[in-house]
């Protein structure tokens, strides 16, 4: 058995590094014991060491669950680099790349392999790898297995059984925020030992925290007061909406200062623009949504100001923890307006479908035969629910034992010959030159692609399905054709014929409201914390389970810094007004709008798949309650 210090030389010898950092030796000690570990270190800590090293050190696979594919991107080239033999199976890679990963993985050539969960339900992956030993099952972001996590992701509920089915040797969960009960939720999914749980101290001495309750309409100006009364240095400002980043960015820049916007609804090129620019300033100033921060390592933020509520405390604790990492003295100032509240809110109440939603989906779904497969897209789309809603919704159902994830695939290939068809097909033996011939008549030849819908050619040529894309990939891999994959679909098994639908509705919608609530009141608790009247660090970390022995001595607080009362929201009242309002879209009849609650949230602001494509979202109601409480909107709707 490899011991620590194996460890503690392949540290050095293949990472660089002469020692380890808070936690990581504990873990890593766990792991080579034979035992399942957790590790809860801030962002940056070094967690990824945490089983990069144990998977050079342990026989066999190691797997590495992670939901993001950008940053598994640059692990596995940083790793091959190092010469570790690492590969990632992602929806990015080429059919010909994605076959060769599986080439090494059969082959035992691979030590670590990064998917995302999503991968690992069913299929030819976990078939491959279930013939494989695999040391090490770890899952980044594990507080996603945790419902009462702050991003709960039910595709990660399946991980526990995965790693019985694998029989991997150990598993070791990480994350950067969890609770004390989140911890131990993830503990109790996964096997973990109360005792090899490792969680490393928050306490970040170097931040100053203010948290400052203020009227909406006071905010700019403070943030402005904020900026030109203190030393230069790097600077985030966190808000919620794009348009808020623009706007607020505009507003610095009229008053002589260098700020930037940067959100996701940017150009690429332009979003990298500022963030080069930003990583190589002593002073630069970007206004930002959470976009900005996931690649973000620059030691010497020294200035991260919340113009708009975090949506909750766990938002709150990663986005702070990008200033000072260099250690040296750094402010950040939560702007608390209660009015961020509605907005926030109403995110939330945008996600929960409706009732009849989900029993048409139930409906179509379970009615469709013993094994079936569906495209998340036009599930969302046809019954109106939003994707993430709509895999969450397929998740409960496979964990409710209803149905089983039979695995992903890709329905449409697209095909470029690199010489003429005749040529290729002339070398094959006359009944595949037939079977390829009438394959080949079947597709949709554009100006370079010839496009193939699989499932409607299997049926077409009465051929399984399989014997198509084997097809097609033998030709690429003969280098015959370049080959293109779309249009994923999710195959399932019905396991209950005859499931109860009307039960299984409410009891599902149930679910989604109960999860409302839970969010709800996670914004409630940023809004309390902002209210605190003693020590801000200490109440921050309470939240997290760790207890300060004193006062921090600098925040807000400590400060003695007048602490003013958080000023509600000005109510809006409901009156004619809004009658007539609600009356006029009755009357418009569009059928996305039929039911309160989707009416309620176009009303709100927020957008459903099927308010999307009829253009609603442009209609000038479209969000003119946005600043109205969602449960009063509906409220008022269905009376
Ligand atoms: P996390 O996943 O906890 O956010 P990462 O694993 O991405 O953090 O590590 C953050 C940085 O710390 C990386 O650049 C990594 O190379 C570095 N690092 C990790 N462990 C050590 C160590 N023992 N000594 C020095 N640097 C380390
Ligand atoms: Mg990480």
């Amino acid at each position: 058995m490899p011991s620590l210090d194996d460890a503690q030389r392949l540290l050095l010898d293949t990472f660089g590094f002469p020692q380890f950092r808070p936690g990581q030796g504990r873990v890593i000690a766990t792991l080579l014991e034979g035992r399942s570990a957790l590790a809860v270190f801030p962002t940056g800590a070094g967690k990824s060491l945490c089983y990069q090293l144990p998977a050079l050190l342990l026989d066999g696979l190691t797997i590495v669950v992670s939901p993001l594919i950008a940053l598994m991107k640059d692990q596995v080239d940083a790793l091959v680099k190092r010469g570790v033999p690492a590969a990632r199976l992602d929806s990015s890679l080429s059919p010909a790349e994605a076959r060769n990963v599986f080439t090494n993985l059969r082959a035992g050539r691979l030590k670590l392999l990064y998917v995302a969960p999503e991968r690992l339900v069913g299929g030819r992956l976990v078939n491959t790898l279930s013939n494989l030993t695999i040391a090490l099952l770890a899952i980044d972001e594990a507080h996603c297995i945790s419902e009462w996590g702050h991003n709960f992701r039910p595709e990660y509920l399946k991980l526990a059984d995965l790693a019985q089915r694998l029989r991997a040797g150990r598993v070791l969960a990480l994350t950067a925020t969890a609770t004390p009960e989140v911890a131990r939720d993830i503990a109790r999914s996964l096997g973990i030992a109360e005792a090899d749980s490792v969680v490393t101290g928050f306490h970040r001495p170097n931040l100053e925290v203010h948290a400052t309750p203020c009227l909406a309409a006071r905010r700019l100006s403070l943030l402005l007061q904020r900026l030109q009364n203190r030393p230069p240095g790097p600077t985030i400002v966190y808000v919620t909406l794009q348009r808020t980043a623009e706007d607020v960015a505009a507003f610095l820049c009229s008053n002589g200062l260098d700020a930037h916007p940067y959100h996701a609804g940017l150009p690429d090129d332009r979003r990298h623009l500022v963030q080069d620019a930003f990583m190589a300033s002593k002073a630069g100033i970007v206004v930002a949504t959470i976009a900005f921060g996931m690649g973000i390592d620059k030691a010497d933020i020294r200035y991260v100001y919340h113009f708009n509520l975090p949506k909750t405390l766990e938002n709150y604790a990663q986005e702070i923890g990008r200033a000072g990492r260099d250690s040296l003295p750094s402010t950040c100032e939560l702007l608390a307006a209660a009015d961020d509240l509605v907005i926030l809110e109403n995110f939330t109440y945008g996600d929960t479908p409706t009732t009849e939603a989900v029993a048409s989906f139930l409906s179509d779904l379970l009615a469709r035969g013993p094994d079936f497969d569906v495209s998340l897209y036009d599930l969302s789309n046809h019954h109106d629910i939003r994707p993430l809603v709509a895999q969450t919704l397929l998740t409960y159902l496979e964990l409710d034992h209803i149905i089983e994830a039979a695995g992903p695939f890709y329905a449409e290939y697209k095909l470029q010959p690199l010489r003429p068809f005749r040529e290729i097909i002339a070398r094959f033996d006359p009944p595949r030159a037939d079977f390829l011939t009438r394959l080949l008549q079947l597709g949709r030849q554009g100006p370079k692609w010839l496009t193939l819908d699989t499932i409607a050619a299997a049926q077409s040529l009465s051929e399984p399905r399989d014997r198509i894309t084997r097809a097609l990939n033998y030709l690429e891999e003969k280098g015959e054709v370049t080959l293109q994959v779309a249009g994923i679909r999710q195959g399932y098994l019905l396991l209950q014929p005859n499931p109860p639908i009307e039960e299984l509705a409410s009891s599902l919608a149930a679910r989604f409201l109960h999860r409302e609530a839970r969010d709800v009141a996670r914004v409630r608790q940023v809004l309390d914390y902002a209210r605190e009247p003693s020590c801000l660090t200490a109440r921050l970390l309470s939240y997290f389970g760790e207890q300060m022995p004193a006062p921090c001595g600098h925040c807000s607080r400590c400060l003695g810094l007048p602490l003013g009362p958080l000023p509600p929201a000005p109510e809006r009242p409901l009156g004619p007004a809004e009658r007539a309002v609600v009356a006029s879209l009755r009357a418009e009849a569009h059928k996305s709008l039929a039911s309160p609650r989707s009416l309620a949230r176009f009303l709100a602001g927020l957008s459903s798949p099927a308010t999307t494509r009829a253009r609603l979202t442009r209609h000038p109601h479209f969000g003119t309650f946005s600043n109205i409480p969602f449960p009063r909107i509906l409220a008022f709707i269905e009376n």
